[in-house]
């Protein structure tokens, strides 16, 4: 008899433990409208470069696409020969992207514990789809266009003709121009030939004594500083880039035996130094913060891989976590029991994803929140995993937005 009793309680037990499992996707019954809150900010927290690198799960790599002209004149002594372009190019940009790789602890101010954030962006050399066989490196000759002069009366660095007439698809690539600097000019003792650049929007120039072929690694630094002018960032040493965390100095170019620049010297990629390798976290933030907003030249030049489901980018919440800034996810999101996700801003699913919401977890969008798609698509929308008739909660605050679902969720609150 014991026997029997012991087998009909395992029975029981295992029939408690086996409990059903249903999927129940979120209509617009299932939300639970609150009012907007009071004490809202005054500004957005969308607007802040810090909420764009407060969440590492956010800060997938996104990559800006970008092309290169060499230019030439037409006896040929303003570059290298046309064959060597597409290999010279390729480890240029590997050789930038390294430093990309590698940000640096900040030398300023001196002792400082600025946090060394991932800097979340690579360059791709990207041909246009639709013409066969380019390969995104372009070779012009041209007597007029092919040369800069940085000072004095034919000062032309700023000249916008060359992009004008060669450059391809800048609405979505970052068109890279390389310019020598005029030979005339180069033995002048007041003309400096060094490797610069000039940021004119979606395209840049960097001048260089091409015809010499210059080391790839001497002007990476140059590359990345002139790109960081088109992804919005300003220099640092006047001390007004819009970033804390970015001191005002003397711009010395390296350390030296004298002051300042025996302590004052920087290494931002965006002062004018030897090392042009650290961005400071509201840096990255407000590149990232400009590579979210919809429209924005920083964003079309982007591949735009969130538009694409890619399973491995899931994003499992199982603490309390509000997103303050916008973002383009790649993957789906999971709140597990206990976890509770707050949407403060624009965050996209890619086509195909959904949200999944466990028994205990919270989904609350805010009045300032939206979740749509950005590619002129669909999303799957939002699946409630119900156990035990137990099921997760969606929350809406008042103008907070739910759009471009697949299942009719939207919400015009
Ligand atoms: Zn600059």
């Amino acid at each position: 008899m014991p026997r029997l009793i012991t087998a009909w309680v395992c029975f029981l037990m295992l029939a408690a433990c086996s409990p059903k499992i249903m999927i129940h996707r979120a209509t617009t019954d299932d939300i639970i409208l609150l009012p907007r809150a009071e004490a809202e900010n005054k500004i957005s927290t969308c607007y802040e470069p810090l909420s764009y690198v407060a969440h590492p799960e956010l800060l997938r790599l996104k990559y800006v696409r970008v092309n290169i002209h060499f230019m030439n004149s037409s006896d040929g002594r303003y570059n290298m020969p046309e064959e060597e372009t597409t290999n010279y190019a390729q480890e240029w940009i590997k050789v930038t992207n390294s430093n990309l790789e590698r940000n640096m602890q900040m030398f300023l101010p001196r002792g400082n514990t600025t946090p060394v954030l991932d800097i979340p962006y690579r360059y791709v050399i990207s041909p246009d789809p639709t013409v066969p066989g380019d390969d995104g490196v372009y070779y012009h000759i041209d007597d007029e266009l092919c040369y800069a002069v940085k000072t004095g009366r034919d000062r032309n660095i700023s000249d916008k003709r060359v992009i004008e007439k060669y450059a391809v698809r800048d609405d979505s690539v970052m068109n890279i121009f390389l310019q020598t600097h005029h030979l005339d000019s180069i033995p002048s003792p007041t003309y400096r030939p060094d490797a610069s650049g000039i940021s004119l929007g979606s395209s840049v120039k960097i001048f260089g004594n091409w015809h010499k072929r210059p080391n790839v690694w001497d002007i990476r630094g140059i590359t990345n500083h002139e790109i960081g002018h088109s992804l919005g960032l300003s220099h640092t040493w006047g001390g007004h880039d819009g970033c804390d965390d970015t001191p005002a100095h003397p711009n010395c170019w390296n350390v030296t035996n004298k002051p300042p620049c025996d302590s004052l010297y920087s290494n931002n990629m965006m002062d004018y130094n030897a090392h042009m390798a650290a961005l400071t976290p509201c840096q990255i933030g407000k590149i990232v913060m400009n590579m979210t907003r919809l429209g924005a030249i920083q964003r079309n030049i982007l591949e735009p891989r969130w538009c694409v489901l890619d399973t491995s980018a899931t994003i499992t919440i199982s603490d309390s976590i509000r997103w303050e800034g916008s973002a383009d996810l790649e993957g789906n999101i999971v709140i597990r029991d206990g976890g509770i996700l707050e949407i403060g801003c624009r965050v996209s699913m890619p086509e195909g994803s959904n949200i999944k919401i466990f028994p205990g977890g919270k989904l609350v969008i805010l009045s300032t929140g939206k979740i749509h798609n950005s590619c002129n698509s669909q999303w799957e929308g939002i699946e409630f995993v119900e156990e035990r008739k137990m099921k997760g909660r969606l929350y809406i605050m008042e103008g907070g937005k739910i759009e471009n679902t697949l299942h009719p969720l939207g919400t015009q609150l």
